[in-house]
């Protein structure tokens, strides 16, 4: 069981853990670091410093996860210590979030073209007061029976390539790492193993000021982290990790910590924070 864990969701977007619940959860879990890193917002940061401030063992990362698209992609962006106060990141962040709950609008179109409609209105019950994502229609789907569970909906329907699937407006991820950086955080690439091409689109995320890419994450082999490993040492990069943590409470679900991130990744981070604010 690690210490650390840099990739954590709550109900500020899809999580299902309010960011109250999701530190204690980490506190009974052992951890000493986490991040939180919700979809398009930082409304659960405030939430959870406050419940974090309880525990004298642990340490919270203000953070956040930014969607931004390449053709035929997910790729999505972290960052660590944002300026949560920056009025002009805030509006970035409430663009992206108009763009998902229109994007939800056109799923929910395109289900019931397929004959499974699902109310708008649900959909937003689920997600409260969070960022709409394609979780919340998975689960109202499963709600609907229309499917077994979220994973069915996103294989059968909400996949990239798959009927329902609609595309939103994003950065390019070179003005994500910049509106990151603008703010004072560390940009990180999130989850890459499934980005195809990624040896040539390293390069110029680097350029653009790319500063580490997850390495450790729940579901890479050996192999996997290994090649990720030799990447970021390529390229300099600091490897983080974490569990991608949205408490769907499934079965084969990573809790929080459940993936070994090296210690050494902390102060990496801290040290390169400093010397980019310098
Ligand atoms: P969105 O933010 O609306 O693009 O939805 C992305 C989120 O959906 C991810 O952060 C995951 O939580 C979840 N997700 C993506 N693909 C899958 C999948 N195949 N099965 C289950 N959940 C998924
Ligand atoms: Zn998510
Ligand atoms: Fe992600
Ligand atoms: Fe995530």
């Amino acid at each position: 069981m690690g210490e650390i864990d840099l990739h954590l969701h709550t109900t500020a977007s899809d999580g299902r853990l309010t960011p109250q619940d999701l530190v204690k959860l980490a506190a009974e879990l052992g951890l000493r670091v986490i991040a939180i890193t919700d979809h398009d917002t930082t409304d659960g940061v405030r939430p959870a410093q406050a419940a974090a401030a309880r525990f004298a063992n642990l340490r919270l990362i203000p953070g956040v996860e930014m969607s931004v698209d390449i053709a035929e992609a997910e790729v999505h962006l972290l960052g660590y210590w944002v300026d949560l106060d920056n009025r002009e990141f805030q509006q970035l962040l409430a663009w992206s979030r108009d763009g998902r709950v229109n994007r939800a609008h056109r799923i929910l179109e395109k289900l019931a073209e397929l004959g499974l409609p699902v109310e708008w209105e649900r959909v937003r019950e689920l997600a409260g007061d969070g960022a709409v994502g394609r979780p919340h229609i998975a689960q109202a789907m499963v709600e609907k029976g229309y499917v077994a569970d979220i994973r069915e909906a996103f294989d059968l329907y909400l996949g990239r390539g798959r009927p329902a699937y609609v595309e939103r407006e994003r950065l390019t991820p070179e003005q994500g790492i910049r509106s990151i950086l603008a703010v004072g955080g560390l940009p990180v690439l999130a989850h890459p193993a499934d980005i195809a091409g990624l040896e040539e689109l390293l390069p110029g995320w680097v350029a653009a000021g790319l500063v580490g890419m997850e390495v450790y994450y729940a579901g890479y082999t050996p192999d996997i982290v290994g090649r990720l490993q030799g990447l970021a040492d390529q390229h300099g990069l600091i490897a983080t990790g974490g569990t991608d943590y949205h408490g769907f409470g499934t079965p084969d679900e990573a809790l929080p910590g459940s993936v070994d991130v090296p210690r050494e990744v902390v102060d990496q981070l801290i040290k390169r924070r400093f010397r980019l604010a310098s």
